[in-house]
């Protein structure tokens, strides 16, 4: 059955057409002028010193731990309650992930959890701002500052979203961020690195483009004859001009999708206030959503379950996901052990649901949703 009520990816508007147009007839598949100017733009927004595009999220977050030089016999704390990717890119690497339980109030990485996970081996962090919402990260700062640890924050959805009044990824030595359709905005395909460390800027503009010395735009704009070096070696990361051209129009209206997507969450969150089978998403103090998802939790005393009420709306052509995977449950993670109980992940893994929410999503078809979960919930 298609669903009436799906979850869109973001729409085609005129300037990004124009832009993109503007990117295929400047001549430049990869690395041309348009991915500077979106790398400018989001360091300008978020605050961070240097931003550099790459072509997902998953890749961010392998070249930023390759760059690192995180391996084959380290381990990386990593929350399971997360989208795969999070695990697999340390995997990529050669690492370990090693899985901790979350806080059941706001689905990130318990910090009171992390320092038990610690080992010999530990050699990073990896805070999962999930669907958004901030984690403590002073907390999790102390922590890692206490025994030697890197940070790497995978922020794939959380562009927008505030830590204690300031945007994410403006203060992160290593800060992952996605451009998948799924989030906030998009370019397609893509994802970005935002670092503070200027060493490793220029290393992940490296292995992003195979090692090589000099980036094709660099080489066209020295005029005379430059012959590049291999380095390292690399990858094939990059981003496109037309996917940054994307970008770049998205980033022009990024300050409306959010107030867009807070002016959806707030009505769920009002409507779905007095409804005891549901568990409405919490702001911590520290915290302020962009809200990438709105995620509520099915509580034991609703009368339907949490598949049932997706069964149910699926019915009435309305589109919703389980909420967040629990990624030590998955077939690919059989061989990972698991070291440290996983209770609240397990229960939010079964017990959450994602309801649509999207900027252009009309207040009529919201009501339609919000009717017909109550109905169900009780
Ligand atoms: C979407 C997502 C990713 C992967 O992003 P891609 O750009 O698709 O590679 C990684 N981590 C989290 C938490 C995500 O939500």
């Amino acid at each position: 059955m298609k669903p009436d009520i799906p979850i869109p990816i973001p729409f085609m508007d005129d300037e990004e057409k124009r832009l993109a147009g503007e990117a295929i007839a400047s001549g430049w598949v990869a690395q041309g002028p348009m991915v500077g100017r979106f790398e400018e733009l989001v360091a300008a927004y978020t605050g961070a010193k240097h931003a550099v595009a790459v072509s997902s999220c998953t890749a961010a977050l392998h070249v930023t731990l390759v760059a690192l030089r995180i391996g084959p016999g380290d381990e990386v704390i990593v929350p399971s309650l997360s989208f795969i990717a999070s695990a697999n890119a340390v995997r990529h690497a050669g690492a370990l992930p090693v899985f901790v339980d979350i806080d059941p109030t706001t689905y990130n990485i318990d910090p009171a959890r992390i320092e038990a996970a610690i080992t010999g081996a530990t050699r990073a962090i990896m805070p999962v701002h999930q669907i958004g919402l901030s984690c403590e990260m002073d907390a999790i700062r102390a922590i890692a500052k206490k025994h030697n640890l890197l940070i790497i924050e995978d922020g794939a959805c959380a562009i927008g979203s505030l830590y204690r009044g300031k945007r994410l990824g403006g203060e992160s030595p290593a800060f992952a961020m996605s451009f998948h359709p799924r989030k906030v905005i998009t370019t397609g395909e893509g994802g970005m690195v935002l670092t503070n460390d200027a060493a490793l800027e220029r290393k992940l503009r490296l292995l992003r483009h195979h090692g090589m010395s000099v980036s094709d735009l660099d080489r066209h704009k020295a005029g005379g004859l430059v012959t590049e070096s291999y380095e390292l070696v690399g990858y094939n990361y990059r981003m496109s001009d037309v996917q940054a051209a994307l970008g770049v129009a998205q980033m022009a209206k990024l300050d409306y999708i959010l107030e867009r997507r807070r002016t959806l969450a707030d009505r769920y969150s009002q409507a779905f206030s007095h409804a005891k089978g549901l568990a409405i998403p919490r702001e911590p103090d520290y915290a302020r959503h962009n809200w990438q998802s709105y995620m509520p939790r099915v509580t034991r005393e609703s009368k339907t379950g949490r598949d049932d009420l997706m069964a149910r709306l699926l019915a009435r052509g309305i589109a919703t996901r389980r909420g967040i995977m629990a990624i030590h449950r998955e077939p690919a993670y059989r061989d990972v052990p698991v070291r440290h109980p996983l209770t609240e992940t397990e229960r939010a893994n079964d017990e959450c649901i994602i309801l649509p929410l999207y900027p252009s999503m009309p207040e009529a078809q919201q009501d339609r949703v919000i009717e017909e979960v109550l109905a169900a919930v009780g």
